[in-house]
């Protein structure tokens, strides 16, 4: 097969990896950085340039696009898909994805648990955003944030109405959560693959903390999910149309509740915790849609 891999660092533990692991795999793997890729969108012919030259044909490419080049990126993916290449995940998927309230609207539509949350963009509808959530102490997200950049708790009353009154004044959309004790600061990340959860890790925020991102000093361990764990996590993934995704969700005494679904999901924390080769798990799945689709095909022509 020929792969290329949508990353802006050749570097990062995620994009060489999977470089790794293809090349071990019989398979030629290059690297393009997703902000030199230009498009020519012509009739009947769409075309991606690199450098200069018109690229040649790729028979899969798997996209790991940052969170501060989604737009750009989502066009670049867009075009390989108009090219007839497969993505490991499809754009429309991983746009999903990225808008945190868009996502969790779809999740709730197919049943999956979910935090009580709330959306308001009047200040006067501020107060009763909050009772909907159950009061406080309720936590504050920035629809567009990630890394745990943008998660703030509110503990008092009077601390949720000004950040909430703070907020909105910036123009920034702003989701209102139930704040999940239970949870004792920890969450879990499941990787999915293809419609089987391949590893799990737990993250246990610091002393502290409640935010257990790894980027906040979370420590992540190896963890046993049980089958409602995994079937939400599966389901999740479905429910968004992503082949490939990190699926984050709390124990709560009421069953898991996901917070989110990333389409990019890195590779690095998940990999040292759970010992699964993850990277080769990936490459696996393109093999396998690889081979049936050029099955399908021979059976068609
Ligand atoms: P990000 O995309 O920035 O990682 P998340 O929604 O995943 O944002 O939140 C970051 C972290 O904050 C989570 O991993 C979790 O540890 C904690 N957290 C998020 N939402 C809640 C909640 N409703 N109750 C308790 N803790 C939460």
């Amino acid at each position: 097969m020929r792969i290329c891999v949508l990353s802006r660092n050749p570097r990062l533990y995620s994009t060489y990896r999977l470089v790794e692991a293809a090349d071990k795999r019989g398979h030629e793997i290059e690297v393009l950085d997703t902000l030199r890729c230009t498009m020519n969108v012509v009739t009947h012919k769409p075309t991606i340039r690199y450098g200069g030259e018109e690229l040649s044909r790729y028979d899969a490419v798997i996209p790991r696009i940052g969170a501060s080049i989604t737009f750009y990126g989502m066009a670049v993916l867009r075009q390989f898909e108009m090219m007839g290449v497969f993505t490991m995940n499809e754009s429309a998927a991983i746009g999903r994805a990225r808008d945190k309230l868009r996502c969790l609207q779809m999740l709730a539509r197919d049943g999956i648990g979910l935090p009580i949350t709330g959306f308001a963009h009047a200040p006067d509808d501020i107060p009763d955003v909050v009772k909907m959530v159950g009061g406080p102490p309720l936590v504050i997200k920035l629809l567009e944030g990630t890394q745990g950049i943008g998660v703030v708790l509110a503990e008092t009353q009077t601390a949720a109405e000004s950040m909430l009154e703070a907020f909105l004044s910036l123009d920034q959309n702003i989701m209102v959560q139930e704040y999940i004790h239970e949870a004792g600061g920890a969450d879990i990340r499941c990787f999915v693959i293809d419609g089987e959860v391949v590893a799990a890790m737990k993250r246990q925020a610091k002393e502290g903390e409640f935010r257990a991102n790894l980027h906040r000093g979370g420590q992540a361990t190896a963890i046993d999910i049980t089958d409602e764990e995994r079937h939400t996590a599966i389901a999740a993934a479905k429910a968004l149309g992503l082949h490939v995704a990190g699926v984050d969700m709390m124990r709560s005494s009421r069953g898991p509740l996901v917070l989110e679904v990333n389409a990019s999901p890195g590779l690095e924390g998940i990999e040292h915790a759970s010992g699964v080769d993850i990277a080769s798990k990936m490459i696996a799945f393109l093999e396998r849609h690889m081979g049936t689709d050029a099955a399908r095909k021979r059976s068609e022509g």
